[in-house]
């Protein structure tokens, strides 16, 4: 049984599903007004695991991320490029698909975009209004925070200290905390007409409009990385349960932060690198293995010393695997191992997501591989059990995605060390002790080590 860290309850709760096998999943995506950075990727593919473990557990999972194609940063980019507001939002949303691939992150069921929902959020803001919940302010609506008496229970804020602070300061809102629901059009901005006046919808509300339209007025999952708990999830929840009276989502999951010398790595602080230019230095499983060999909920301080310690890692468990491949053959059989690491992988995996162990258990799945390649020969026992490691590693691997592709330069790679082995082996026909040792000696000193036995002569990585 699957078990989750319910930032709402504060425990750590047996997952139990609305609908029998089935799973709505909600989480808060992009501003598309410029590349993306590799804190945004550490969420993104947090719940891409987490949307993954879920299907491999059996779930049919409904998977809808939504796009803010409108908002204050979108408008200043615009300003500041000379180009429209669609032009920004179309170009930057394009290239959020691009690294969202490029990390490996399976697609949404759906990515719903702010500006193609405008209708439904003007009916969600008059349903609120009608309750008397929202109010006009000269053409920006807000939610009255003092009507909901639930408000603060995500956050554990108390509304008292809300409301009272910075009242004074805020003529056109009741209390300072009450949020724009719908704001009113500037000069130069896009709008939309509205029982209000022309304006713009705020951004709490696409994400309480678009999560219900495509997976109902309550649902399983909603994450989102941890900043985003207050004020943002808070207003989803006011908004979303003020005008349903029902409860909005049953767990909330908050993912915590990638940071840099123990700091958020944020645009506004400028500490940050985009997914774009780390993925031209290091591959996407190694960002993966960086994230994932911590679990969710411990910050994870970004130095280059750890991406290359992530990318040696994929490395050897990626070799481990390709090589066991080589030598395994055909994959079938392996039940019993299999089985024996995937109990081990759902202990950790099971218990909120427990990436730190799930992937201390694939380590362990390629020492073993690695021992059995270390024989000269492999019984019929033997060959079972590298094939249930094998198995193993791929079903992990479709959780976790940190096995490395197989390469061009891989493939040339082997294609060149059968020749180099070719030609040692014909020295030693010709009995041409002294070049054979040297060609090993050689091989040694670029850490290629040369392994003869009964079966031919072997290599592999030091
Ligand atoms: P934004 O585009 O800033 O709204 O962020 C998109 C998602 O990335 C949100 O879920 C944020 O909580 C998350 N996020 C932003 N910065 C970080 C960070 N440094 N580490 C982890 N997640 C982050
Ligand atoms: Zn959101």
């Amino acid at each position: 049984m699957i078990k989750i860290s319910n930032t709402l309850t504060r425990k750590k709760e047996t997952f139990v599903p609305l609908i029998n096998g089935h799973v709505s999943m909600y989480v808060c995506g992009p501003t598309v007004y410029d590349f993306f950075h590799i804190g945004n990727a550490r969420t993104f593919i947090t719940f891409d695991m987490v949307r993954k473990y879920l299907e491999f557990s059996g779930y049919k999972v409904t998977y809808v991320m939504n796009i803010t194609d409108v908002d204050d940063k979108i408008i200043e980019r615009a300003n500041k490029e000379g180009i429209s507001t669609k032009e920004v939002a179309e170009k930057y949303t394009e290239e959020f698909f691009r690294d969202v691939e490029a990390l490996k992150i399976k697609k949404a069921t759906f990515y719903p975009k702010a500006t193609e929902h405008i209708e439904e959020m003007l009916e969600l803001v008059q349903a609120l209004e009608q309750k008397g919940i929202a109010y006009n302010s000269d053409g920006d609506v807000f939610f009255d925070i003092s009507k909901d008496k639930n408000y603060g229970k995500l956050s554990g804020k108390k509304l008292e200290n809300l409301q009272a602070s910075e009242r004074s300061e805020q003529g056109d809102k009741k209390n300072n905390f009450d949020f724009a629901l719908w704001k009113s059009a500037k000069e130069g901005e896009p709008f939309w007409e509205s029982p209000w006046g022309n304006g713009r919808p705020g951004w709490h509300l696409e994400c309480s409009v678009m999560s219900s339209k495509y997976l109902g007025e309550t649902f399983d999952i909603h994450g989102g990385g941890i900043d985003l708990t207050f004020p943002h999830h808070e207003n989803e929840i006011a908004q979303s349960e003020c005008s349903t009276g029902k409860p909005f989502v049953k767990y909330w999951m908050h993912a915590e932060f990638l940071n840099i010398n123990d700091e958020k790595m944020s645009k506004s602080l400028g500490n940050f690198f985009t997914a774009r230019e780390v993925l031209k230095k290091y591959p996407a499983e190694a960002i993966r293995m960086l994230f994932l060999q911590k679990h969710y909920k411990s910050p994870i301080n970004y130095e280059v010393v750890f991406i290359e310690e992530a990318k040696n890692s994929v490395e050897k468990i990626t070799n481990a695997y390709r090589r066991g491949l080589e030598r395994a053959g055909v994959l079938k059989g392996g039940e019993f191992a299999y089985r024996n690491r995937i109990e081990d992988f759902k202990i950790g995996m099971d218990d909120d997501f427990n990436t730190a162990i799930g992937i201390s258990i694939v380590f362990n799945s390629a020492k073993e591989i690695n021992l059995l390649l270390e024989k000269d020969f492999l019984s019929e026992e033997d060959l079972d059990e590298l094939n249930g490691e094998l198995r193993f590693l791929e079903a992990a691997d479709s959780i976790l995605g940190i096995l490395l592709p197989k390469s061009e330069t891989g493939d040339k790679f082997n294609a060149l060390m059968s020749v180099v082995l070719k030609l040692r082996s014909s020295l030693r026909d010709k009995k041409d002790w002294e070049s054979s040792d040297l060609l090993r000696k050689e091989l040694e000193n670029i850490g290629i080590r040369i392994n003869d036995t009964s079966q031919g002569t072997k290599w592999d990585l030091k």
